[in-house]
């Protein structure tokens, strides 16, 4: 079969005034908003703090240095986030730890579970009643944590849930590192079914060879041992505990929009255990719609991250009104940086591609999306196309499985190599942004 005649059909927008228009409502928003408003951030919390910083509190609250050390170790290696619970810590000053260092962060207001247990959703309310959502989700050799990084987005791509509701503000470092911790609290609780779902990541390749070349202890090399019930081998720590292995910055807000507080974040993700959470750079994706100049920084860092760019279409024409930041950066744009993010860091990059029902999966694209991939090179990239998990009363909706299939294979017969996605836990709500944009419960 052939799509390449198929029409490229713009959804009619029905406003509430009666008026209709062939492209989304902005609600008196600005297209585009870069920076979030100066509201407070959250109360400073050990996780915000490099261990130097750590060190220097201690010593303020009249504790000798070196337990920063046994803090870090409770908090990152053994998810315990009260100090009450830390015994070997002299009892009286518990209660001024907790005060100084670990104030609440998250509060659970929602969790949706797949039918099958392999997926985890939670809604969280920060200090301010601000919702922001993670998404916990186990594959057979790993375990990947969706993480937000904005309350909102000021990004406003209109096929998003998470874009029609704003950029409120930047989420501080700790509350994006205390989301890893409570989904490992979540996972020691066992509370994280075994999935039967294959095990292939972001750049299309088997956990086990990700591991391998990570250098990870928990690489995990491929035992077969991933009958339901067993655990895993490469979601394991060293200790033999199961554990968050993968991070995506793929939740609610723009990475790059974030920077300075996301940057800070992955270094607690990377910074060698007991200071951090000892993770490889590899197996944390920063995902952006296209922001190159935070491409360029990200790119020339110490900690080379798996780097995705989300496309979802190569033209300009249809790219500046599915991700209006295009209109900014456009797409050729965005491709040499991401381009340029693997000759600097050799490290092989992911393009995201959102397929929409007669919007952006003609056979045309796929080929035009070819073109410029292999026009930059060969080797460099790994397109993982994923139809669109549809947010309730959207005019967008998912492709037909025959045309995403065409879209594949024409990228394929190009040479490019390219992963069809599932959308995992579409009983949940599974689009970024969803829950939070429905409300509590
Ligand atoms: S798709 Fe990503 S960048 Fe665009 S509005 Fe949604 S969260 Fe923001």
């Amino acid at each position: 079969m052939s799509n390449t005649r198929r029409k490229q059909v713009r959804p009619v927008v029905e406003h509430e005034d009666g008026t209709t228009s062939k492209t989304p409502t902005r609600d008196g928003r600005p297209l585009l908003n870069f920076r979030a408003p100066r509201v407070t951030q959250p109360p400073r919390h050990f996780a915000d703090m490099s261990m130097e910083e750590r060190q220097e509190a201690v010593r303020e609250l009249g504790l000798p240095a070196f337990r920063a050390k046994q803090l870090s170790n409770h908090y990152f290696q053994r998810n315990i986030t009260d100090p009450a619970l830390m015994t070997d810590i002299p009892a009286d000053k518990r209660d001024a730890l907790a005060e100084a260092f670990f104030p609440p962060l998250l509060t659970e207001v929602h969790r949706l579970k797949t039918k099958n247990g392999d997926t985890i959703k939670f809604l969280w309310r920060l200090f301010d009643g601000a919702l922001v959502e993670s998404v916990l989700m186990r594959y057979r050799n790993r375990i990947t944590l969706c993480v937000s990084s904005q309350c909102g987005c000021g990004m406003n791509c209109p096929f998003c849930a998470t874009g029609q509701q704003g950029l409120t503000r930047n989420m501080s470092t700790a509350e994006i590192v205390e989301q890893v911790v409570r989904a490992n609290q979540v996972i020691a609780a066992g509370e994280l079914a075994p999935t039967a779902e294959p095990d292939i990541n972001m750049l299309g390749e088997q956990a086990a060879a990700v591991g391998d070349e990570s250098g990870e202890t928990d690489a995990g090399a491929d035992t077969g041992n991933d009958s339901a019930g067993a655990k895993p081998s490469g979601t394991q720590t060293p200790a033999g505990e199961e554990r968050v292995t993968n991070i995506v910055f793929m939740g609610m807000g723009e990475p790059l929009a974030n920077y300075k507080r996301v940057m800070n974040a992955i270094r607690r993700f990377t910074d060698a255990a007991p200071h951090g959470l000892g993770m490889s750079p590899r197996r944390i994706t920063v995902s952006t719609v296209g922001l190159v100049p935070g491409i360029r920084k990200l790119m020339n860092e110490d900690i080379p991250v798996t780097f995705a760019l989300s496309l979802h279409a190569p033209d300009d024409g249809l790219r500046n009104e599915m991700i209006p930041v295009n209109t900014r950066w456009n797409a050729d744009e965005a491709i040499d940086a991401a381009y340029d993010y693997y000759r600097t860091t050799g490290r092989r990059v992911s393009i995201e591609y959102a397929l929409i029902k007669d919007m952006n999966d003609h056979a045309w694209r796929a080929d035009l999306l070819a073109k410029k991939l292999n026009a930059r090179g060969r080797g460099w990239v790994h397109v993982n196309p994923i139809p669109l998990n549809p947010t309730p009363g959207s005019v967008w909706t998912a492709s037909e499985p025959k045309v995403a299939q065409e879209f594949v294979d024409r990228l394929v017969a190009a040479g490019v190599p390219t992963t069809i996605r599932d959308t995992r836990g579409q009983d949940i709500d599974g689009a970024c942004g969803q829950l939070a944009a429905t409300g509590e419960d």
